[in-house]
């Protein structure tokens, strides 16, 4: 378990969320935890992750210390934690949801809010909950869900939300509401964790205002704070977010969702912005977005202006490419386009979004990818939305990862979109399951373009021949011959089936059958031509 907190400048906070890690570890109920910042206090989360990586572990559960999902707890902690995944090859986890709405955190503000009466009756008290405040709508609208719950059912006069930084209405704001309505007796209860600067701030404005209007009697609860609710809640989320139930409140998110004034967010990563009461005053020292660093939930789906896209469009046909594939080139002002991109998508761009064909040779001189690289550098520079159309899966011999990596040299994002690989869709769209029960238990994908025994060959042939299971050949129209022969040679049957299929998808589609013995003459009799892949193995009988 690696808890993450944000941080604070508060000594009593830090030793809070210590002695919360501590509480959890002390339960013996998961096999080790951890707790680390993001910002501002020690351990920083990379010796968090580290110490728990030096004991062994590489698969982790990460809890955001959060009661509602804003900016931290959306973008920060993400990006925080997908720097750790570079810095720790191997490392793996998921991601727990945010404590808050929860029974346990509003019966702990409710005996906070009693041990600030006193004995003093429910009935006649007005509570204000103070949240932290977010530009995320969302983020508030949880801490007004929260003050709903809390009212529900307790007996209080009532419970009004409001918020001590970045939103309204502000701690005199909702005071002067209750005592407009005729409150005699509040209690202002801080909706927050541990101790920080933005909790002494609540208190102070209360105090102000309990200053100004003595004839109100105005106490300020204590904080959650750590104590045995709060680890039984961790240890929930925990549990939670091993079994995969990772739920968020995201039909509300203004992220996914457009809500009047942050219409500018839908599918637009959460990015940096100045909290002006932050004490650090802003996180622009936070690296959103980078080629790895995006969570699930910060929507990859956006294309921001000066971002590469590297898109798999799929084998071929228009309608193969994913839904956030066509949603990211629908949002391209330049596109990128290879040859065997899905090419009919060009032709519904909008008016004025700029084609740039790099229909590549096979086996073309190196400097044509330099001169994609630059393109795609030099249009994200100029600001604008690019994307890289590219044939199948950007990463299955697509070179897809040397643009991503020329991207980040020069310092642009990328965002990259798989694609459905022909590799598994071509031998698809001609009725050939890659793996059946039964009869193939594993698959191979396997470049042809090198032919065997060429000394620039990482393939090792010998041992693809001794295997049983499918091979798809990809590239591999020029040299079929040469590689049937070497797999024979190696011990695959002669007479084992094999299918070339030409041009799946297309109108064009085509396919030719023949034993592997027979292949290589057959296929340059009947021309079978790029792109084709060879499927190799007794499921190609299936058909
Ligand atoms: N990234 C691509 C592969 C690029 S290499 C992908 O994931 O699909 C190019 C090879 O892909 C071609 O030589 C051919 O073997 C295969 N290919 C791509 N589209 C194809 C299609 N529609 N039909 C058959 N083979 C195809």
């Amino acid at each position: 378990m690696l808890i993450v907190g944000h941080g604070t400048r508060s000594a009593a906070g830090v030793a809070q969320f210590a002695a919360l890690v501590d509480r959890i570890r002390r339960r013996r109920a998961v096999d080790d935890v951890e707790g680390g910042f993001i910002e501002l206090s020690r351990p920083p989360l990379t010796d968090a992750v580290g110490a728990l990586a030096g004991r062994g572990h590489r698969r982790l559960v990460a809890l955001p210390l959060v009661l509602a999902a804003a900016g931290h707890g959306k973008g920060d902690i993400p990006a925080a934690l997908a720097r750790e995944k570079q810095r720790f090859p191997g490392l793996r986890y998921a991601y727990g949801r945010p404590l808050g709405p929860h029974p346990l955190l509003h019966d702990t503000l409710a005996d906070r809010i009693d041990a600030a009466l006193a004995g003093a009756d429910r009935a006649g008290t007005w509570v204000a909950l103070i949240g932290r405040g977010s530009t995320d709508p969302d983020a508030n609208a949880e801490v007004t869900k929260v003050a709903r719950l809390l009212w529900e059912g307790r007996g209080y006069a009532g419970v009004e939300p409001g918020f001590v930084s970045l939103a309204e209405p502000s701690v005199p704001a909702v005071l002067e509401r209750l005592r407009r309505l005729g409150a005699r007796r509040i209690v202002v209860a801080p909706y927050f964790l541990f101790a920080g600067v933005l909790p002494d701030r609540i208190v102070a404005r209360s105090a102000e205002f309990a200053a100004a209007h003595p004839d109100l009697d105005v106490r300020v609860a204590d904080l959650i704070g750590d104590c045995d609710a709060l680890a039984d809640l961790v240890l929930q989320r925990h549990a939670e977010a091993l079994r995969g139930d990772i739920r968020m409140n995201c039909d509300t998110c203004a992220y996914r969702v457009a809500m009047p004034g942050f219409a500018d967010k839908v599918g637009r990563p959460q990015t940096p912005h100045d909290h002006p009461d932050d004490p650090v005053g802003g996180h622009h020292h936070h690296h959103h977005g980078d080629a790895h660093g995006h969570h699930h939930h910060a929507h990859e789906a956006g294309l921001r202006p000066g971002q590469v896209a590297v898109v798999g469009g799929g084998p071929g046909p228009d309608d193969l490419i994913t839904v956030r594939g066509r949603a990211l080139l629908e949002a391209a002002d330049v596109v990128v386009a290879d040859r065997l991109a899905p090419r009919g998508l060009l032709a519904r761009l909008r008016p004025g979004v700029q084609v740039i064909d790099a229909a590549k040779v096979p086996r073309g001189p190196s400097m044509t990818q330099d001169a994609i690289n630059e393109a795609l550098v030099a249009h994200a520079r100029a600001g604008r939305r690019v994307v890289r159309l590219k044939g199948g899966d950007p990463y299955v011999f697509g070179r897809g990862h040397e643009e991503v990596q020329a991207c980040a040299a020069a310092g642009v994002e990328t965002v990259v979109v798989p694609g459905v690989s022909s590799a598994v869709a071509a031998p698809a769209l001609a009725g050939v399951p890659v793996t059946h029960r039964g009869v193939a238990h594993e698959f191979t994908v396997v470049s042809g373009h090198l032919p065997p025994g060429h000394p620039g060959s990482l393939v090792d042939w010998a041992a693809l021949g001794r295997a049983r299971g499918t091979l798809v050949l990809l590239m591999a129209v020029d040299t079929i011959a040469k590689i049937a022969a070497v797999l024979v040679e190696h011990g695959r049957a002669p007479e084992t089936p094999v299918l070339a299929v030409q041009d799946a998808g297309h109108p064009t589609q085509r396919t030719l059958a023949a034993r592997l013995d027979e292949i290589g003459a057959l296929a340059a009799r009947e021309d079978v031509g790029p792109p084709a892949v060879f499927v190799v193995g007794p499921v190609t009988a299936l058909t």
